[in-house]
C-alpha cells in the first residue's frame, strides 16, 4: 500500500497542501479529481518526493520513505505526465532503455531487449528505432507508459495523462490504463476523465484548496456528494 499522512506544503505564503491523507491499498486504483490549482499535481510530486513536504509522512508498504534516498523511491513509483516528457533526441527504444541502464544497471543489450518487450506490450515494438516526434501523441504517451513500466514499479502515478491528447486518442490510453488497473497495479490517477474515475478507480478523492474534501468509492462520491463544493464541481464537469 501507499499512504500519504497529514501532508502539508506551502510555496511561500501559498498553502498548497493543507493536511492531505490518502491511502491506496496494494492492487487498487485511487483517482484524484478537483479544480485547477487544487494541489493534485503537487500531491503526486510530494508522494514521489520530487518535492519534500513541510509536514506529514509518506509510507510504502507501511514504512516511511521520507528518509530513504529519493532515487530509490522513484524507482519504485513510475510516473506518467500530461506532456510525455520523452527525450527528443533519443530513439523510442533508447527512451525506454535509458533508465534501465542508468537506474537498474542493465547492460546495453539487456536494456534493449527489455525495452523492446515493454514496447511490444503497448503495441509499439515496430517504432523502436524512430524519434518520438514522428509518433502521434497517443503513441508518445504509450512510450512514456512503457518507459515507466520497464522499471517494474510497485506503484504507477498518472497526472492528466490524456489531457494533451486529441479526443480520438484518449480512449486508447484510457484502455491501457484500465488494463493496468485490472491487472492489479497500484495506481494513483489524477484525471479530468470522470468516466475513468467512476468506472475504473476503487476510490475517488476530491481535492479543493489543498484539502481532500471528500473521499470514498465512486458510487458515493459521484452519486451522493456531501459537500456543496463537490456538488458544484460535479455539475461543472459532468
Ligand atoms: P491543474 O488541474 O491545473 O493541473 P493542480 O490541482 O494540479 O491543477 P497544482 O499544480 O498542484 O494544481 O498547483 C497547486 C498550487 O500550487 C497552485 O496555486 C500553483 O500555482 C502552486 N504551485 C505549483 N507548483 C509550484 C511551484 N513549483 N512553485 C510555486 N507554486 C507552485
Ligand atoms: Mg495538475
Amino acid at each position: 500500500s501507499l499512504e500519504a499522512q497529514g501532508i502539508h506544503l506551502a510555496f511561500g505564503a501559498n498553502k498548497v497542501l493543507r493536511g492531505i491523507d490518502l491511502t491506496v491499498p496494494a492492487g487498487t486504483t485511487a483517482s484524484v479529481i478537483g479544480p485547477s490549482g487544487s494541489g493534485k499535481s503537487t500531491l503526486l510530486r510530494v508522494m514521489n518526493r520530487l518535492i519534500e513536504p513541510d509536514a506529514g509522512d509518506i509510507l510504502l508498504d507501511g514504512k516511511s520513505v521520507l528518509r530513504d534516498n529519493p532515487d530509490e523511491l522513484r524507482r519504485r513509483i513510475g510516473m506518467v505526465f500530461q506532456q510525455f516528457n520523452l527525450f527528443p533526441h533519443k530513439s523510442v527504444g533508447e527512451n525506454v532503455a535509458f533508465a534501465l541502464r542508468k537506474l537498474r544497471g542493465l547492460s546495453k543489450d539487456q536494456a534493449r531487449e527489455e525495452a523492446l518487450a515493454q514496447l511490444d506490450l503497448v503495441g509499439l515494438k515496430h517504432k523502436a528505432d524512430v524519434r518520438p516526434a514522428t509518433l502521434s501523441g497517443g503513441q508518445q504517451q504509450r512510450v512514456a507508459i512503457a518507459r515507466a513500466l520497464a522499471m517494474k514499479p510497485e506503484v504507477m502515478f498518472f497526472d492528466e495523462a490524456t489531457s494533451a491528447l486529441d479526443p480520438e486518442l484518449v480512449k486508447g490510453i484510457l484502455a491501457l490504463m484500465t488494463d493496468l488497473a485490472k491487472g492489479g497495479m497500484t495506481m494513483v490517477v489524477v484525471t479530468h476523465e470522470m468516466g475513468f474515475s467512476r468506472n475504473v478507480s476503487d476510490t475517488v478523492t476530491f481535492m479543493d484548496g489543498g484539502v481532500a474534501v471528500e473521499s470514498g468509492p465512486p458510487g458515493q462520491v459521484f452519486d451522493a456528494p456531501q459537500t456543496e463544493r463537490l456538488k458544484r464541481f460535479l455539475s461543472d464537469v459532468l
